[in-house]
Formats: structure tokens, C-alpha cells, sequence
């Protein structure tokens, strides 16, 4: 933990256009500077940075932000991690506070464990480079592979020598305890010996996303069957071999950028296809992929590539696996490499475009995949057919977006020559279970988040899907209005007419009063789904609590990545407002008139959408359940709903002079 006044510091200190500048080259255009953006490619400059706001935006990407998230989103670093980074920049001393002495030591301990990592991979690529053996062994091996000194350095590969513990006795001489030896896995020693756990054999280090070496793999270059070809470090403190992807601090630039990320499965062939010109690569080495890699992947992009090489057998394995992957959000394809070729070996046999081209060709998406590869077995046997059925339908309902969901239910339809209605009611039986269970899991916990509405819309028709669209939509308008405007002035006593409220003479209501007083007024459900405008509201909500004013310009630096990101959009020239500018909504130049429509008009139609989308959904629950008493619950709220909903009808005749 920084404590808040350092950070503070930090915040002030960071000048947008010094952050910016290390990495961008950027021109002065009026009081803003202009450069390429370096999330996306592009060939005409959108890339904006305004001093005088501290931010940037980009108009191509839409990514924006302050000095804080710059540096996060392009570094691919936390918070905390990006503060320390621009403390640096300005030689600001970090204090930390509230550790205790077993955190210190702890901390102290994993850092001894990357140093002593960091020095071994140092010794081992000086050995590769200047020592006699390391260069006739190693370095012949990594020509032979094809590997060039470009890709060797970018890996920062080398070699271990053959003996018994060359290694073990330099990091000694140097210094450095046993203890972390061994606790990293270089050094093997009992009271009777000590020696090095990668003599012999060519190294790979491991880097985590920050590019500090955690752990290696090492490749014997004997053809000894008893000897295992590649060996690698143990679990360790700072080597947690599930939470981490061999590749992704050299290629985390590439997949954002690209938006998209190859998965592979080792070393040698991240390598390679890195060499070959595709950069965007990683791979789960040895273990089946896990949950925390998956989202590892996900602080980077959406889009997964899985490479598989041509055995039917091992890809039957693996498509277990996936449905993980599926349920973490990602889009997720599978490209099937031809008969006996690995990414290694097929990188080998082209030029990067050419590799392209293959991938764009023959990627398939991995649902139509799987149901194509298992349905060609299962075609002439009915009982197989069931099977294979359920098994795709389980595929499908683990994905979270149920848009997302009814694409493939059409398609995988087709493909298996089944009803699109016996998929769906495969996936909502499915669904309803799983549901149950989180119920339970819920109510133990006593937690009163609104499971009901993530059931609904488990469950949707895409009818009630693009209800939930509009009705997200008009969230995020609404909340774009709260933190622009949420200070002004929206009605006083002058208003009382037509507001039907009756305000004193020194009495009045902000935009903020009025949107949280109309969204909190109501049945709880009208709050808003989107989690984020959902925490928005909320602060604004205790802000006004504490007679504290909303500033915007303070917001573009919350901690929350979320909201500081979407303040500065809002600040960096409204792609919202903007929007809803263009609209004809209201003008901007007469704000005060303009307010006074545009806001209660806009809450008057979240109001009827939302009702109306909760009514359609209660239906739905109404026709899916068995349970009296549940169904009793569900009738009670579907007539409160309609009850609002009449008289939400009303107030609009009331006051035409809103619309
Ligand atoms: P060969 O030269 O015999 O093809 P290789 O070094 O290419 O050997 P493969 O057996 O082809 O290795 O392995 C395929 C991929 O899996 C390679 O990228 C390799 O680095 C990786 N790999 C193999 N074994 C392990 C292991 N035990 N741990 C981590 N990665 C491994
Ligand atoms: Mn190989």
C-alpha cells in the first residue's frame, strides 16, 4: 500500500505530456498535441493529449485516460504498479505503509528469488555468448533450431553448463544464499551436496508480465531416452506455474495492439512464431490451461487463437478444457495445424504473411469446431447424437453473454441437424440448475445482490436482449448527464408549475438531486444493471450525502481503471454527450433550457424501458416456473411493475411539456 499523500504527490507531479512523450512522438496542434496512437495502428494521427486536462484520448480507439492509466494501459501495469513507475520518473520516494514485519519478509523473500532468477539468467547467457562451451553446445543447438541472435536476446535464452554445479558455486562466490538457490529450484543440495538442476541444458527464463525472470525451462541436448528433454523450475514463491503464460511480457504489446492472442504449447514454438513475425503469442507450457491464465489473457484482449497440431486424439483431450475458457467471456478459435507440423515447424516453412494468411483461412471458431469434429463420428448413431448434443449445448451455456449464446444455438443447429427449440431448452435446463445452485450459494452467504435479474437474463429471449441494450444505453446517458452536469442547477421554486414540486424561494434541486433521487425514489429495481454506472450513481449518491460536489476532473483519477477511464472520455470531448448532442436532443449552448428537458425526459424514458423490460422478464419467469410460491412472489412484483408502469403513463400525459 502507497499511503495517500505520496500518491497524491505522484498524481500532481505527472505531467501528461512528459509521460506521453517517453513513448509517443507527438506535435502541438492549438493548446493540444497530436501523435499516432500507440493502442492501435494507424497511419493519421488521433491520438490527443491535453496538458491543460491531463489526459489523453484517442478519437480512433476511443482509449483515454490520465498520466496514471497511460502508463497502465501501455506498460500493462496495476495501480500500484504504475504509481511506483512515475514516482521513479520523478524521484518521488514511495513510502508503504501498513505492512507488518511478515509481509516485509515475505516481500523481501520474493524479491531476493527474482534477484538471485535475474543473475542466473545473466550467468547463463554470458556462458551462451563468451564461455567456449556455451558457445560450440548452446549456441550450434539455437542455430540448428533456427533461432537468430535477435530472438535468442529478445528471449534472453542460454545455456547451463555441464557440470555438476558450475552455476550453484558462481551464485555463491557472488554472494547469493543458498537459501534462495534452492528455493528458486536452480541449485539441488542436500548436507551432503549441492548441485546445479539445469547443468547440461539450454535455458528458457520464464518472465512474468513485468519482464522479470521467475522461473526457466531448460531442454537437455542429449539424445538420453532416461533424461527428460525439458525440465523445468519448481513451483516457488514467485513461480506459481498455473497463474503465468511463457511469452506474455514479450508479447503483451503485440496482443493489444492486434487484439487478438495465439495460444501454443511451449516454449520453442512461441519462439518460433515470434521469429516468423507473429508476436502475439503465449503458451500454457505443459500444464492443461487454468482459469488464472485465462484471465491473464483477458487483461489483454478478448480473442483467443488455440493452435493445436494435427492429432485427433490429443484434441479431444483438450476440448474439455476450453468450456473454461468460454466461461471467462473470451471469444475463443481453434486452428488446426496440417498432419505432423507443430507452430515450430510450420512457422519454419513461411514468411509472416503467409502464416497470416493460413490462420485468417483456416481459424474456426471453436463451438462449430468442436461440434463439427465430434458430429462426424456421431452422425449415423442416435444415442451418440444425444450425447453430443448435450455436450455442445453445456459448451454453449457456460458463455456469459446470451446474445453471444443464441448465435451459436442457430448455427450449431444446423450443423447437427437438431431444433434450434431442443437446444434452447437443453441450455435453459441447464441454465436453471446452475442458477439453483448459485441461489443457495447466495442465500448462505447472505448476500443481497440482485441474483434474480442475472437469472432473467440467463435465461433471455434476444427480445429482452436488446430491451436490456436500450435500456443500458439510457444508463450510460444518464450517467454521462449525473457527472457533467450533476452540479447545475435544475429547478427552483420558479419551476414549481411543472415539476409539481413545491420548492421555497431558496430552494432548489441539482441535475445530481434529481437523477438520484428519481432512480433511488422507486422500487429497488430500478437501479441500474451496468455494474459501473450502477457504482457511479452510487458515489455520486454519497457525495451529495456529504454535501460534497462531483468533479469530474478529480474522477479521471480514481483507482478504479473504470471510472477513471470513463471520466476522461466524458472530459476529453463527450463521445456520449456528443452523441446525444448530435441527436437534436438539446443544444449545447443553451445548457440551463436544455437540462431542464433533457434530464427528466431522459429518466422518464429509463423509467419506462426498464419497467417494461422488467415486466417481459417476469413473464418469462412466470412461464418457466412450477414453484407456487414462487410463482406467487413473481405475480406480486409483476404488478407492482405494472402498477408503476400506469403510473409512469400518467406523468408523461401529466406533463407534456417534458417530451
Ligand atoms: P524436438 O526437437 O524433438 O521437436 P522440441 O524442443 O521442439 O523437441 P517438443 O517435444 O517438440 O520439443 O515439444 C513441443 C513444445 O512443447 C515445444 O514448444 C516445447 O518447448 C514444449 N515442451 C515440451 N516439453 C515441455 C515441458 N516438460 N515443459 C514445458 N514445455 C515443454
Ligand atoms: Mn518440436
Amino acid at each position: 500500500m502507497i499511503d495517500q499523500s505520496t500518491v497524491q504527490k505522484i498524481i500532481d507531479s505527472a505531467q501528461i505530456l512528459e509521460i506521453v512523450q517517453d513513448f509517443v512522438s507527438l506535435k502541438k496542434r492549438g493548446v493540444n498535441y497530436l501523435g499516432n496512437c500507440p493502442f492501435h495502428n494507424e497511419k493519421t494521427p488521433s491520438f490527443t493529449v491535453s496538458p491543460a486536462k491531463g489526459i489523453y484520448k484517442c478519437f480512433g480507439c476511443g482509449k483515454a485516460g490520465n498520466s496514471i492509466s497511460f502508463i497502465m494501459e501501455h506498460e500493462q501495469l496495476t495501480y500500484p504498479e504504475a504509481l511506483k513507475y512515475v514516482a521513479k520518473k520523478y524521484n518521488i520516494p514511495v513510502v508503504e505503509k501498513e505492512e507488518t514485519n511478515e509481509d516485509i519478509q515475505e516481500k523481501e523473500n520474493r524479491e531476493s528469488l527474482m534477484i538471485v532468477s535475474g543473475f542466473a539468467q545473466k550467468y547463463f547467457t554470458s556462458i551462451l555468448f563468451d564461455d567456449t562451451e556455451g558457445i560450440t553446445i548452446g549456441q550450434s543447438y539455437f542455430k540448428e533450431r533456427g533461432f537468430s541472435q535477435q530472438t535468442i536476446k529478445a528471449f534472453e535464452l542460454g545455456y547451463c553448463p555441464d557440470k555438476r554445479d558450475a552455476f550453484t558455486a558462481h551464485a555463491l562466490k557472488n554472494g547469493y544464499k543458498l537459501d534462495f538457490l534452492t528455493q528458486t529450484g536452480l541449485t539441488v543440495a542436500n548436507e551432503s551436496y549441492k548441485f546445479d538442476r539445469f547443468a547440461g541444458r539450454v535455458m528458457f527464463p520464464v518472465h512474468n508480465i513485468a519482464g522479470r525472470v521467475i522461473a526457466f525451462g531448460g531442454r537437455t541436448l542429449k539424445n538420453d531416452k532416461k533424461i527428460a528433454k525439458y525440465l523445468n523450475s519448481p513451483e516457488s514463491e514467485i513461480y506459481h506455474k498455473s497463474n503465468i503464460l511463457y511469452g506474455i511480457f514479450q508479447a503483451k504489446r503485440a496482443i493489444t495492439k492486434l487484439d487478438k492472442c495465439f495460444m501454443v504449447e511451449g516454449y520453442t514454438d512461441v519462439i518460433s512464431m515470434h521469429q516468423a513475425g507473429i508476436e502475439n503469442v503465449v503458451a500454457s507450457s505443459g500444464t492443461s490451461l487454468t482459469v488464472n491464465q485465462i484471465r491473464l489473457v483477458k487483461r489483454f484482449t478478448n480473442n483467443l487463437t488455440i493452435l493445436y497440431d494435427g492429432d485427433a486424439a490429443g484434441i479431444k483431450a483438450s476440448l474439455r478444457g476450453i468450456d473454461l475458457v468460454l466461461e471467462e467471456g473470451l471469444n475463443v478459435k481453434v486452428l488446426l495445424l496440417p498432419e505432423g507440423e507443430d507452430p515450430d515447424s510450420f512457422s519454419k516453412q513461411m514468411n509472416s504473411a503467409e502464416f497470416n494468411n493460413y490462420i485468417a483461412d483456416n481459424e474456426t471458431d471453436f463451438i462449430t469446431f468442436k461440434t463439427k469434429l465430434l458430429f462426424s463420428e456421431a452422425q449415423k448413431d442416435p444415442l451418440k447424437k444425444a450425447t453430443l448434443i448435450s455436450d455442445i449445448v453445456r459448451s454453449i451455456s457456460v458463455i456469459p453473454d446470451s446474445i453471444i449464446r443464441s448465435v451459436y444455438v442457430k448455427e450449431c443447429s444446423q450443423i447437427l441437424d437438431a431444433n434450434e427449440e431442443v437446444l434452447y431448452s437443453e441450455i435453459s435446463k441447464i441454465l436453471g440448475k446452475k442458477f439453483d445452485d448459485n441461489r443457495k450459494k447466495e442465500f448462505y452467504a447472505n448476500s443481497n445482490t440482485s441474483t434474480q435479474s442475472t437469472s432473467y437474463q440467463q435465461t433471455s429471449t434476444p427480445q429482452v436482449n436488446k430491451q436490456n441494450n436500450i435500456c443500458e444505453e439510457l444508463e450510460k446517458e444518464i450517467t454521462s448527464l449525473l457527472l457533467t452536469y450533476g452540479n447545475e442547477v435544475l429547478f427552483t421554486a420558479r419551476d414549481n408549475d411543472f415539476t409539481g414540486l413545491e420548492l421555497e424561494a431558496h430552494e432548489f434541486v441539482t441535475v445530481a438531486i434529481y437523477i438520484t433521487d428519481s432512480i433511488f425514489g422507486e422500487i429497488d429495481d430500478l437501479e441500474f444493471a451496468n455494474l459501473l454506472y450502477r457504482k457511479l450513481l452510487n458515489m455520486c449518491f454519497l457525495f451529495l450525502d456529504e454535501g460534497k460536489q462531483i468533479d469530474l476532473q478529480e474522477l479521471t483519477h480514481h483507482e478504479d481503471g473504470e471510472i477513471s477511464h470513463f471520466a476522461a472520455e466524458l472530459l476529453g470531448g463527450g463521445y456520449t454527450l456528443s452523441k446525444l448532442w448530435e441527436r437534436g436532443d438539446y443544444v449545447r449552448n443553451t445548457t440551463e433550457i436544455t437540462l431542464k428537458k433533457a434530464v427528466p425526459k431522459k429518466i422518464m424514458e429509463y423509467k419506462e424501458k426498464k419497467v417494461d423490460l422488467l415486466l417481459k422478464e417476469a413473464e418469462q419467469k412466470l412461464k418457466t416456473t412450477s414453484e407456487p410460491e414462487e410463482q406467487k412472489q413473481i405475480m406480486q412484483t409483476y404488478l407492482n411493475l405494472k402498477r408503476l408502469q400506469m403510473h409512469l403513463a400518467k406523468s408523461l400525459g401529466d406533463r407534456i411539456v417534458l417530451k
